[in-house]
């Protein structure tokens, strides 16, 4: 007796190889389960797609080769994960079996059978320690804060609510309660140790927000034991990483934090997905399978909660009086679509009882597509609008430059304003979004400018280290002495980074008096400071415990941190995203100076007089207008009325054919001739293709770029027209117009079109 089953192995969609192999096995393998297939020379990982008793038809047992063998020991990736990878791979436009290895663990590939036998004995053994069992069901009560208002309201929707929930909360409302209380209330449904719940809680950056792991431990350890939480992320060792995955995939973890990559983890009992501040543009993956955590996070509760209810049919007398929506292999299905689960017909108490994973999609400035969804009703919108303790959120006050002395950096009345607030004892924080101390180093006499020799972009003068840097290749040498054109020796900065706004403010603040007497302290915090392990930490410490008085820094400042003595944030240079050609620079534009406002008067007592500085040569610009009332809906009101007479995202649906080669022209070439032959195919008329273009940033490390725009009025219609083409452009890789063609990716639902 022989099997012939399908595996899928890590190959990238443009090498042409199908959807899986076939091999031969002699035992019948689950699908799901992971195995070593030789291919080619080598030997891979892969996972069966399915196993069926006969080999498919002209395939003989000749052409086949054998399986190697099963990892053992590791129970099967359920059928659920796997429709998720596999729909993954299709709206993406890549094979399965890449984004299925993407998503294991590393590790997973390089151990051999003992190797994996040791490291699942030591999880056996960690399971059954005497702390980690008989741990108490409910919490201390003393120890979880009283809820305010409106996060009971947001509770007891939540517990009823069946479709994706939108929690549009302000900064500082308290969405991370809201959080822990429904995962409390997930993690509570089973004692039962073999089917253990779980929930997914995904954030955009987990090392900026270290205060939310030791919230979610402090919590649930107690509950549920040491091993109850894991984090996955991309700064995790691969050891580490390995170690999460399996306590996952085994249901020894009950939750998992993570970044965008923990979409794809393994998880049996998962009941359900926070997606915290989702409208974070980390979310989207921007190689590989560009997929869109958040949109995925949509698809796999939706797919969870039809597994649960299917399997909950048997107990119900008949079918379930509400049938659910066909799954999406009946339909080409879609993130975020389809999803709205009916509630008519049932009654109050049957309400919430209906077993199922719920999402979340958190945050002060969703996403316009997660708003426009709402808008629809396809989301649920639950509304946090005030701030714990009855905070105000800060006064907005614009800086017209125009007013302001010739090349301030800083407007005088922001100095005074820092001073005072110093003074006082209170914090101070300065958003700039560009690192370095300029961003390009120019010679006055000849024109020079510090170009990258490799990019068609300027390299970066950072001055603590002397050196001229690029930020898109990495390509640093010392700064010259001397024009290296015309010997001039007068070569200066042109423009400012967060260096240079550090050095003007440590001797603009010079004279001005902390509380203790001591001289005001200002720092740093970008990309560069928090190289080394364990530097953003100390930074953020430092912060906390009122060491630093002014903290200036790049967007990371903005994000998420709970700073309890912060009444006064400025954004200095803003302007160039008030017009950038990107119809997407506003909404992040907003969100950026709405979440940076947010770090400021988290404390109650300090907030009625917070304040958020913004400096401007277009103070009348209708943003800020927005922006003084803290009014996200009016704000998306109007950029959706703009996207719908565009007929842009969401109303519009988008793809980019994106290439990379030698030469700008066999970009372009290996472009144009996709449009053309895509031209040809049957559907052509539901899309519309553009004429290739250059990227504003052309060329990165001798590598041309160049983009093609493909859009429809239908998800759907734009899935039919990719994959019809995903073959065309197999074939024009190897057109002679091409030759020099490096890559080429398509991205569906791009973020920067
Ligand atoms: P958000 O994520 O909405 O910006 P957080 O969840 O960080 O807000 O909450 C803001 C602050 O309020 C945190 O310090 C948090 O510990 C505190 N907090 C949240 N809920 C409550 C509550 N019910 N009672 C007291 N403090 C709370
Ligand atoms: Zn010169
Ligand atoms: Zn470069």
């Amino acid at each position: 007796m022989a099997f012939w089953p399908s595996v899928v192995v890590a190959t990238p969609a443009h090498s042409g190889i199908g959807a899986s192999l076939t091999y031969r096995s002699e035992l019948s393998l689950a699908p799901g389960t992971l195995v070593r297939v030789p291919l080619g020379s080598r030997e891979v990982l892969g996972v069966v797609w399915d196993c069926p008793g006969e080999p498919p038809a002209g395939l003989s047992e000749a052409q086949t080769k054998a399986v190697v063998g099963p990892l053992e020991g590791l129970p099967p990736l359920n059928e659920r994960w796997r429709q998720l990878v596999g729909f993954a791979g299709r709206y993406y436009q890549r094979s399965a079996g890449e984004v299925a290895l993407a998503a294991l663990p590393p590790q997973l590939r390089e151990l051999d059978a003992s190797q994996l036998a040791r490291r699942l004995k030591r999880r056996a053994k960690a399971a059954v320690r005497p702390e980690a069992a008989h741990v108490p069901q409910t919490p201390p009560v003393a120890a979880l804060p009283a809820l305010s208002e409106e996060q009971v309201q947001a509770l007891a929707a939540l517990e009823g609510a069946s479709a994706p929930v939108l929690l549009f909360g302000a900064t500082g409302s308290g969405k991370t309660e809201v959080y822990l209380r429904a995962t409390q209330r997930v993690l509570q449904q089973s004692s039962d140790t073999a089917a253990p719940t779980q929930a997914l809680v995904m954030v955009p950056e987990i090392n900026l927000t270290p205060q939310l792991e030791s919230r979610f431990r402090e919590r649930f350890e107690p509950l549920f034991g040491a091993g109850a939480v894991v984090c996955l992320h991309s700064g995790m060792t691969p050891a580490q990483r390995l170690t999460s995955w399996l306590a996952a995939h085994t249901g020894q973890a009950r939750i998992v934090l993570g970044t965008r990559m923990a979409v794809f983890a393994s998880l049996p009992g998962l009941r359900l997905i926070v997606v915290d501040e989702e409208h974070d543009p980390s979310y989207k993956s921007q190689d590989g399978a560009r997929y869109s955590a958040r949109d995925l996070a949509v698809y796999r509760a939706k797919v969870e909660s039809e597994a649960l209810v299917a399997g909950l049919t048997p107990l119900h007398q008949g079918p379930h009086p509400h049938p659910l929506p066909e799954g999406e292999g009946a339909k080409p299905g879609a993130p975020g679509e389809g999803l709205v689960l009916h509630e008519q017909g049932r009654s109050p108490d049957e309400k919430g009882t209906r077993p199922r994973c719920q999402v979340i999609l958190g945050s002060a400035t969703p996403s316009l597509e997660s708003w426009h969804a709402a808008d629809q009703g396809r989301y649920l919108r639950l509304e946090m609008p005030g701030r714990i303790g009855g905070g105000s959120l800060p006064r907005l006050r614009l800086v017209d430059m125009n007013h302001q002395p010739k090349g301030a950096v800083l407007a005088p009345p922001l100095l005074s304003a820092m001073a005072e607030r110093i003074g006082r004892g209170e914090q101070c924080l300065v958003l700039l979004n560009r690192r370095g101390y300029a961003p390009v180093l120019a010679c006055h006499a000849c024109g020079w400018k510090s170009g990258c020799p490799h990019c068609s972009a300027y390299r970066v003068f950072h001055k603590l280290d002397r050196t001229l840097r690029c930020h898109h290749c990495g390509f640093a040498e010392r700064v010259p002495r001397a024009c290296p054109d015309c010997g001039n020796l007068d070569i200066s900065p042109v423009g400012r980074g967060t260096e240079q706004v550090e050095e003007h403010l440590t001797s603009l603040l010079a004279d001005v008096k902390r509380v203790d007497g001591g001289p005001a302290r200002v720092a740093r915090m970008d990309a560069d400071s928090t190289r080394l392990k364990g530097s953003l930490e100390v930074q953020l410490a430092a912060l906390h415990s009122g060491e630093v008085d002014v903290l200036v820094g790049t967007q990371m400042i903005a994000k998420g941190h709970d700073f309890r003595r912060i009444t006064l944030v400025a954004s200095v240079n803003a302007d160039s995203a008030l017009f950038a050609s990107d119809h997407r620079a506003s909404e992040r534009l907003f969100a950026l100076l709405m979440q940076a406002a947010g770090r400021a008067g988290r404390d109650a007592t300090q907030s009625a007089a917070s304040e958020m500085w913004v400096q401007t040569w277009y103070p009348q610009h209708p943003l800020f207008d927005s922006l003084k009332r803290h009014d996200f809906p009016g704000f998306a009101a109007g950029q959706l009325a703009e996207r719908e007479s565009a007929a842009m995202p969401p109303f519009g649906f988008q793809a980019l054919l994106r290439a990379d080669a030698r030469t700008q022209a066999a970009a372009q070439a290996f472009l144009n001739a996709a449009a053309e032959q895509g031209a040809a195919l049957p559907h052509r008329d539901e899309i519309t293709l553009y004429p290739a273009v250059p990227l504003t940033i052309q060329r990165v490390a001798n590598v041309e770029r160049a983009q093609l725009l493909v859009e429809a009025h239908s998800r759907a219609a734009l899935q039919r027209f990719l994959a019809a083409w995903q073959p065309v452009l197999l074939a024009c890789r190897s057109l002679p117009e091409a030759r020099g063609l490096v890559r080429f990716a398509v991205d569906v639902d791009p973020l920067v079109v």
